[in-house]
């Protein structure tokens, strides 16, 4: 059983209020996490606002601070992963990958340094723009990917000179716990906070004047949420939000290199990623083979707990994110699309639902229209390719897409036509590391994550002026 404390101030907080979190692979009890109240918050806020000053003026200590949590963070790699897959329920090299990740993003933003704009600097006046951390912040996590997304808040917080108080997902908290214990050897003391709760501690959060910025990884509806309740006190905010990711295979596409890859970046994750294909448009003279391979492999795919090392693909995370996949897909078949591979919930304990290919999808369909975060990939034959980038381009998210092609001057004309931040030709959900912005377009975020767009976005600017006469 977990039963990891919070982390206020570098130790230890219990609280009375302890919720059971489940094994969505099981619905078994694997551990209890603290949920905090509006005084457990209060002393986060507080520890961040006292530690603030030493750290955020003290560049070459943080650089090494953060390289030692780095390293913490990867000789714990195996345990940290372990929770990850339990409490998610994804394969362990996913969660390993997860760990990595956040090591990764403590390393890289560690060397990060914001530039200094001399704009002036004679007998005059020396002026200058330099970038200050913002002060102590608040990251509130989504269920998803709990370690990496940590991580990739973490890293150009900290690194920036901002403390911070973390809010895992009342899901998945036991990853977040234990990283923040984990962190104590390497950080000084306030610099990390970890408190457990729910939606309303994050709307606490959210609401808290001690915190002057909010990141949050999360829903749309939540996005905006946050963003109301940042306005009265002009609160910076990142948001990375929903999406429903296209993908477009033109007639040249090689489906032999290619087939599996679109597979897997609708499916890994068990399809509850941001980033990952939600909508699949075919053309006609390709369709009914692109339907028949992808279920091929949708129908041979291992479906697990993410702890045995022979499963591909884990359980949905949530009851609730369970309950939606199925409704999408009922209600896509009424409105006369056709299962050709999985279609139900797995016969067996755990929020299992079967890798879901649907034919004769159509826009205008809840699932394609709407983003299912599940193992459930609409696909959808259209004639004219004109009339499929209006479709694309038209809802409100705004994430990433793909396009899929032999000809990759065609496929980079077609990706410079995507309103989306993020713009593929013959692949998708591919990163080059923690060096690659992350940003969505419209209702899928506000603000940039990742990169050294993500690390200045933990700073404001000031203009320093001094006159010389
Ligand atoms: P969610 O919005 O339900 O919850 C995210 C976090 O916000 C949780 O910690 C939750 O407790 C908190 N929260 C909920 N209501 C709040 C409020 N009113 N004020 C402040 N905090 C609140 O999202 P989820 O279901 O945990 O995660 C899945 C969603 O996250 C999907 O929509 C997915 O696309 C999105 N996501 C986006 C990215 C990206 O980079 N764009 C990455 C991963 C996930």
């Amino acid at each position: 059983m977990f039963d990891h404390p919070m982390t206020v101030d570098g130790a230890d907080v219990r609280t009375d209020r302890r919720d059971p979190v489940l094994d969505p692979a099981t619905e078994q009890v694997i551990g209890h996490a603290p949920i905090a109240d509006a005084e457990h918050l209060d002393q986060a806020v507080e520890a961040a606002a006292r530690a603030f000053p030493a750290w955020a003026a003290a560049p070459p200590a943080r650089r090494e601070a953060l390289t030692k949590a780095a390293s913490a963070v990867e000789s714990a790699a195996d345990t940290i992963a372990r929770v990850v897959a339990v409490e998610t329920g994804k394969p362990q090299a996913e969660s390993l990958w997860e760990v990595r990740s956040m090591a990764a993003f403590l390393r890289y933003n560690a060397a990060l340094e914001a530039p200094r704009t001399v704009l002036k600097d004679d007998a005059e006046a020396s002026v200058e723009v330099v970038h200050r951390p913002i002060g102590p912040i608040g990251a509130i996590i989504p269920w998803n990917a709990p370690v990496y997304v940590l991580g990739l808040k973490l890293g150009p917080a900290l690194a920036a000179g901002c403390t911070v108080v973390v809010k895992p997902s009342p899901f998945t908290p036991l990853s977040a716990l234990l990283v923040g214990v984990l962190l104590r050897e390497a950080l000084p003391p306030g610099v990390v906070n970890v408190i457990n709760g729910g939606n309303d501690l994050g709307a606490a959060m959210t609401a808290h004047p001690g915190l002057r910025k909010i990141t949050l990884t999360g829903s749309t509806a939540t996005g905006k949420r946050v963003l109301a309740g940042a306005a009265d006190q002009l609160k910076r905010i990142t948001l990375e939000l929903g999406g429903n990711d296209p993908a477009i295979l033109l007639d040249d596409v090689d489906l032999d290199a290619q087939i599996e890859k679109i597979f897997w970046a609708a499916f890994r994750g068990t399809g509850q990623a941001c980033v990952a294909i939600k909508r699949l448009y075919a053309p006609e003279a390709l369709y009914d083979e692109v339907v028949a391979r992808l279920a091929e492999l949708a129908d041979t795919v291992v479906v697990g707990p993410g702890t045995d090392p022979a499963s591909r693909l884990g359980p949905l995370t949530t009851p609730a994110q369970l309950d939606l996949v199925a409704r999408l897909v009922e209600d896509a078949v009424s409105s006369g699309a056709r299962v050709v591979s999985g279609g139900a919930r797995l016969d067996r304990p755990g929020y299992f639902y079967a890798p879901t290919i649907l034919a004769d999808a159509r826009d205008g369909m809840r699932v394609v229209d709407e983003e299912q975060f599940g193992p459930v990939l609409p696909v959808v034959p259209y004639t004219s390719l004109e009339e499929v980038m209006r479709h694309v381009n038209v809802g409100d998210y705004g994430l990433g897409a793909s396009v899929w092609t032999g000809d990759l001057a065609t496929g980079a004309e077609v990706a410079a036509r995507f309103e989306s931040g993020l713009s593929w030709v013959n692949t998708h959900r591919a990163t080059l590391g923690p060096q690659q912005p992350t940003h969505g377009w419209k209702h899928s975020g506000l603000g940039v994550e990742k990169g050294m767009w993500g690390y200045l976005s933990f700073t404001e600017i000031q203009v320093r002026y001094v006159a010389r006469n």
